[in-house]
Formats: C-alpha cells, structure tokens, sequence
C-alpha cells in the first residue's frame, strides 16, 4: 500500500530544506503548505515568542472517519529541525539500498524520516479509505536544541491519551519504553592568582582545585541506569601565573530521578569539600532538562505499538535508551509516549544513513498503530 518512489521523493524534499536548529521558518512554511494541501488543519503555536526558534510547533489534527470517533485519540510526533553541518543537503539513494547525503552534510533523516512516514501513512489511508481514530500530528521545533519546542508547547492542545514519537536509532520495531532524565550541571572554581615562579605560595591554583575534586567524581556508566560526565574544563592562561579560574561543564543521568540527584550532589560534595580544603571558592549550579519515563509493558501505549510491530511482520524489542528525546517531555506531561526505532544510523555525523526499506517500515508501522487503535 505504501508507494515507495512517493516517500522517498517526499523524503528527499523535506531533507533538501534548510532548517538547522533555530532557523526552522522555511521547513515550518514547508510542511505547513503539505499538510494543507492533504486537507488537515495545522496550527502553529507561539513557540517563537518563549525560545529562539524562528517557527513554532505545528500541531496537526486529523478527526476520526465516520464511525471511528470513539477510537482512542493518539498522536505523532517528529521534530523538523535538524544539528548542523545541515545546509544543502544532497540526498541520494545508494545502490546498497541507503538513502545518505553526499558525506558534506548530515542527511537529516533525524527526523525527517519520521516527517516523511506520516505524511505518506496519511495519503496511504485517504487514497484506500482506510478506518482511523482521532490523530494529532505534533511536529516540534528546536529538538536538537534541547527539546526547546517540546518543553514550550501548551499540552492542553494535545487531545490524545498516547503518543508515538518517531525519533529513535535502532531498526523499525524497538520500542523505548524507558528513558531517563538529565542534569546540566555548570561547576566554577576560584582560586588566587600569583606568580608561579616568584609566589607560588601566594596563590591557589584553582585548575588544581578541580582536578582534584573531579577525580572524586563518580562518572562514567555509574550503575546500569545511571551515568555521568565532564564535557568541558577550561581555565588557565600563561605558564607564570597561577590560574586564578576554572570552569566545568558536566552532566549526569538516570532512569531514576533519585539517583541522579545522589549524582549530582555527590558531585558538588567533592567539589565543595576539595575547594574548601584549598581554601579555594567554588560553586555549582545544576538544572533538570527533562524528566526521566518509564513505561510498563502493560501499558495501552507499548501493547498497541507491540502488536503494530507483530502485524509488520517483525519482533518487538523493549529497550531502555540512555538519551533523551521529546518523548521524555510529553510524558513529563502527563502523555504516555512511546519513542520508537525509525531505522536511521550514525545521526548527528555526516555519516548519517538510513535504509529505503526501514523508510518505507516505518510508515507500515504508522499504519499499522493507527489500525491497531481502530481494532482495540
Ligand atoms: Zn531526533
């Protein structure tokens, strides 16, 4: 039923628009005139006047076809913009069977691949006159950003009790049921600056500050839920002089939201504790990004998205990811959202790649959720 040459030409339009993160207008005009011209109604939030994202999200709603109106209302959800090298991106279809980009850019299958299914599992159902509950398509902005539109957008306009976010590595048919939550963490040390040669005694080093207290740290994979990580230290000037400043930027995370807060604070105990024992001042700031999900196996959401994967032919796998994603939100707001594997490969690299066939599987397990909606 999916038209394969369809998809892909509506994939490798999406991919050729601009719309790296924050400069997201020309794709949000874009997909706004290609859902209108399916006949649904798209609305564009107010995104743009709380982040600075140039488009807002775009939420989609579709009514039941006659007779479904009772069905469980659910939704979709992919983000539109994309990491950067993204500007020209030339698509081609390899002879392997791949869609990649000419190896200068990104792909940005990550997410357009997600765009791309929805739009061709709406045709699919219009052109067959297939059965569908209420469904709401909710396109993000500024995901690669921090899941900026996602933690903007006002959840009163999300009639839907589940959702599926169409945004996770892994081949057609994983099912992220849990994800968890994550901490940006800013750590600055102040020490004295002096001569290193003439002084030493005079000053304190704050480079030496931090270093001792982040070999305190636990970081790395801390338990099979849990991680931690410096990502940045900077500080320091000539070779004469004391360094005076230092500053980390660090992250941690868990399933559990209670553990990552032991992290944290075992994090700013060994800084704290070092700094004060140097006499150094120092300080440190954390902030929640998103909060953790975790979803049950008997939970309405995984049940449908299982049996749509048995009906496309493949096994469900139930994983854990150790990212987060606008899942991660929707269900920090009270939707059950399920993030779910769409087949693309070494995202965020110029590597980027994802099979026509997990392409055209993903749209059969559009179609598949929103039959299975219809039967349950
Ligand atoms: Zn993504």
């Amino acid at each position: 039923m999916v038209q394969q040459e369809r998809l892909l030409q509506t994939f490798f339009e999406l991919v050729r628009i601009d719309s790296e993160t924050t400069f997201e207008t020309e794709i949000a005009s874009a997909l706004t005139l290609r859902w209108t011209e399916l006949g649904l109604r798209v609305f564009e939030d107010d995104a743009p006047s709380k982040i600075k994202h140039t488009a807002g999200n775009l939420i989609i709603n579709w009514d039941a076809s006659s007779g479904c109106e009772a069905v469980t209302p659910i939704f979709f959800t992919s983000h539109f913009d994309t990491v950067v090298p993204g500007k020209g991106i030339q698509p081609r279809l390899d002879a392997d069977g791949y869609i990649r980009s000419d190896g200068k850019t990104i792909l940005g299958a990550d997410d357009k691949a997600g765009l791309a299914a929805m739009i061709e599992a709406v045709q699919v159902i219009q052109e067959q006159g297939l059965p569908h509950g209420p469904i709401q398509f909710v396109l993000t902005v500024g995901e690669e950003a921090g899941l900026n539109g996602a933690r903007v957008l006002d959840a009163s306009l999300i009639h839907a009790k589940m959702g599926f976010a169409l945004d996770s590595n892994g081949p057609v048919g994983d099912l992220i049921v849990a994800a968890p939550t994550q901490a940006k963490i800013k750590m600055e040390v102040y020490g004295r600056s002096a001569h290193a040669g003439v002084n030493p005694e005079a000053g304190i080093s704050a480079i030496q500050v931090a270093s001792k207290a982040i070999s305190q740290m636990q970081l790395g994979r801390i338990d099979a839920e849990t991680t931690a990580n410096i990502g940045k230290f900077s500080g320091g000037g000539p070779t004469n002089i004391v360094c005076d400043y230092v500053e980390i930027d660090a992250e941690a995370r868990s399933i559990r939201l209670e553990r990552m807060q032991e992290v944290v604070e075992q994090m700013r105990s060994a800084l704290l504790k070092t700094a004060e024992t140097f006499q150094a001042q120092a300080k440190m700031t954390d902030e929640i990004m998103y909060p953790a999900y975790r979803l049950e196996e008997s939970d309405h959401v995984v049940q449908i998205a299982e049996r749509a994967v048995r009906q496309i032919g493949r096994i469900p796998q139930l994983l854990i990811s150790g990212g987060g994603s606008d899942a991660n939100v929707f269900n920090g707001k009270g939707i059950p959202t399920l993030n779910v594997g769409v087949g693309y490969e070494h995202i965020h690299t110029t590597k980027e790649q994802i099979p026509l066939t997990e392409l055209v599987a993903l749209t059969d397990f559009v179609l598949a959720v929103i039959s299975q909606t219809v039967e349950a």
